[in-house]
């Protein structure tokens, strides 16, 4: 449901990946398991490579499978860094709904309990979900990903609450000095029911740092004026959100990682979120000259707080499409851009800036057809640009109207879609209007389904009229 975040080569383009990214959707009624369809979660123990460049990956089901289903695509990226130890296994790629999966199965078909894998910590490349491993520069250890290990003998069962799952995963840290898995430190090997999420782990000679507000496993390479920034916005960005979304259940983990040069050409630099962890990962060479960038600083600002508002937008268990995302996903900067403007963790100028470049591209991605085909277009990034404008324009109409701020209007939305069960562009749209947001609910409808004629136009016409200023627009200039 959410979605992919890559940054490849010189540019940076933050976003938050592996949310959801095409996991399985199968449910399976009991009524439905026949002899030859094995619904039951892999176990899997994670575990150091002797060579201390890799993990292994140990499977066992407790009926012979035909298959292991990798509860993830991965865009051959398994194929590529994957090593199965035993040659009578393969790992093949094969057609899944709109997209592939991995399976691992015996060669002669036979039927099996246990199969074992190793990954080199050196691949962190893949494009369609969240790195499997990332490198602390410095201090030894790394990052790793859950989510991309899970896996399903044949089908995945359903968890009491429909969902695929849950998954059972042991992590054995080995002989590092720190393990933290989400945001608890543990002693030794660790056992627990992964979500569908999965979740990242850290195990290395790195302390983690706690605080009252969050436990952070910050990689000492990091740059000092980079760290030095984290450690002012993290805190009072966290008390924000809390202050105004209602705080999260669980204390939240932060997550970077700093390994430059690192084991890529270019740079790369990518982040996300999973729930209760934010965390942002650097790779390559030309990283530095990224980070050394005069707005980089407040690029990295926007970032973390548009991953800390997706901490507490609190819209997990609702299910949507992947092209409803505007939601939250626009949600997400939007909240983010209220944070930085009221936290003045970002000049007015950059932030206008953000606003001038979604606009722009929003209205370009809208010249070629309705915001619900953006995905399909291959511009997923038109869902945070349209949206990020849908909300300013929802918030500032309906604050007009009863004078409501955005984040209680983000809070009713939220419990009037899990109240209904939907979470679509229909039901917000509906929801504002009643609230009196008559533009912004027109054109949240329009912008998502209709074909827009001159959508600059339509824009610096509509969000005027919801009460949005657009001195920062480019024909404003
Ligand atoms: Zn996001």
């Amino acid at each position: 449901m959410r979605v992919l975040s890559m940054l490849i080569g010189p540019i940076v383009v933050a976003a938050c990946a592996g949310e959801g990214a095409g996991a399985h959707g199968t449910k399976v009624d009991a009524r439905d398991v026949s002899e030859r369809r094995v619904a039951e979660a892999a176990s899997v123990t994670l575990r150091p490579g002797g060579d201390g460049d890799s993990w292994t990956f140990n499977y066992s089901v407790d009926q012979p499978t035909a298959e292991l289903r990798l509860y993830r695509p991965s865009d051959g990226s398994r194929a590529a860094s994957w090593r199965l130890f035993d040659a009578d296994f393969e790992l093949i790629a094969r057609p899944y709904e709109d997209g592939e999966e991995d399976v691992i199965r015996r060669r002669d078909g036979a039927r099996f309990k246990a199969v074992s894998v190793s990954e080199s910590t050196a691949h962190n490349a893949d494009v369609i979900g969240y790195w499997p491993f990332a490198r602390l520069g410095a201090g030894g250890g790394v990052f790793g990903y859950t989510g991309r290990i899970l896996a399903c003998a044949e089908e995945c069962p359903a968890d009491a609450t429909g969902g695929d799952g849950p998954f059972p995963v042991t992590i054995d840290p080995g002989d590092a000095a720190h393990f933290l898995v989400g945001s608890a430190v543990q002693d030794g090997p660790y056992s627990y029911l992964d979500r569908n999420d999965g979740l990242k782990f850290y195990a290395g000679a790195t302390a983690p740092v706690e605080t009252n507000d969050f436990v952070a496993v910050i990689d000492p390479a990091l740059p000092g004026d980079i760290k030095r920034q984290l450690d002012t916005l993290f805190p009072p960005l966290m008390a924000y959100f809390t202050e105004r979304l209602g705080a999260i259940d669980e204390k939240p983990s932060m997550f970077v990682s700093y390994n430059v040069p690192g084991v890529r050409e270019g740079s790369h630099i990518k982040g996300g979120t999973l729930p209760g962890q934010v965390f942002m990962h650097f790779e390559g060479a030309r990283a530095t000259e990224i980070a050394a960038r005069p707005t980089f600083p407040y690029f990295l600002a926007w970032f973390f707080a548009h991953e800390a508002a997706h901490l507490f937008q609190n819209y997990r268990g609702v299910d949507f499409p992947a092209n409803e995302s505007w939601m939250h996903e626009g949600g997400a900067d939007f909240l983010a851009f209220l944070a930085l403007k009221d936290l003045d963790a970002a000049p007015e100028d950059y932030l206008n800036d953000r606003l001038r470049s979604a606009f722009d591209r929003c209205a370009e991605e809208l010249q070629r057809g309705p915001l619900r085909g953006a995905m399909e277009r291959g511009n997923f990034q038109a869902y945070y640009d349209c949206g990020l404008l849908l909300h300013m324009a929802a918030a500032a109409e309906v604050a007009g109207e009863d004078g409501s701020n955005p984040f209680e209007l983000w809070r009713a939305y939220v419990r009037n879609a899990k109240e209904n069960g939907e979470w679509s562009t229909a039901r917000f749209a509906g929801f504002v209007e009643e609230l009196g947001a008559d533009v912004a609910a027109r054109l949240a409808r329009d912008v998502m389904d209709a074909k827009i004629e001159d959508p600059t136009e339509r824009l610096l016409a509509d969000l005027p009229a919801a009460g949005v200023d657009t001195d920062w627009a480019s024909a404003n200039q």
